[in-house]
């Protein structure tokens, strides 16, 4: 990177231009010390080996039951996708759509966004509409709210611990880890690092 770019600090508007970093390393700014950039090493890599990961326990949370309520000898389980269905005939519409958006639309909308952002990447080609889908991307992130989600989830067991025998789900695990990925996902994947890609190919 001979012609660094130019980069403001978000914090004091002050204008420098972008250093490489070693790997793991910070750029701070230089008057008032705010965290300008800093380094993933294997970002895309690593953001695409996660996506695999969080689309395979997506899968299985949506497959298999959240939680088995044993009531009077029977035990009725009920996947994610029949909640929604269930709060739907029940007249509970809007909280359907809350549930439904959050935990299963966004999450989806997250990962089929990255994708068709990083497969190709892998293999030295972009997209057509990428900048589309990368806004997208960017658009869905506070609303993918798995973590809410199976926080909910534990209150209403607990709650339901005293009426029912509650019998956690594999799905209810699947969640768990889930969200945990997602986490690391927002943390591993580096804007600058897929820009720099994507200007390098074109
Ligand atoms: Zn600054």
């Amino acid at each position: 990177m001979a012609d660094a770019a130019l980069i403001a600090c978000h914090e004091c508007d002050l204008l420098q231009r972008e250093a490489a970093l070693p790997r793991g390393g910070v750029a701070s700014c230089v008057r008032c010390g705010a965290t300008l950039y800093r380094s993933h090493p294997d970002s895309l890599e690593r953001t695409l080996a996660l996506t695999a990961g969080a689309i395979l326990l997506f899968i299985i949370a949506n497959s298999f039951p959240i939680v088995g309520l044993a009531l009077q000898g029977q035990v009725i389980n009920t996947t994610l996708y029949n909640t929604v269905h269930t709060l739907w005939d029940e007249d509970m519409k809007s909280v359907a759509t809350l549930v439904f958006v959050t935990t299963i639309a966004m999450p989806v909308l997250q990962l089929g966004a990255l994708v068709y952002l990083l497969v190709p990447l892998r293999i030295g080609r972009v997209l057509p509409h990428f900048e589309l889908v990368y806004r997208a991307l960017h658009a869905a992130q506070p609303w993918g709210m798995v973590e809410v989600f199976m926080l909910g989830v534990i209150v209403s067991l607990v709650k339901l611990a005293h009426l029912a025998g509650v019998v956690p789900g594999i799905a209810l695990w699947s969640f768990a880890v889930l969200m945990l990925v997602m986490a690391a996902i927002a943390a591993t994947f580096d804007p600058r690092a897929f820009w720099a890609q994507v200007e390098a190919l074109q």
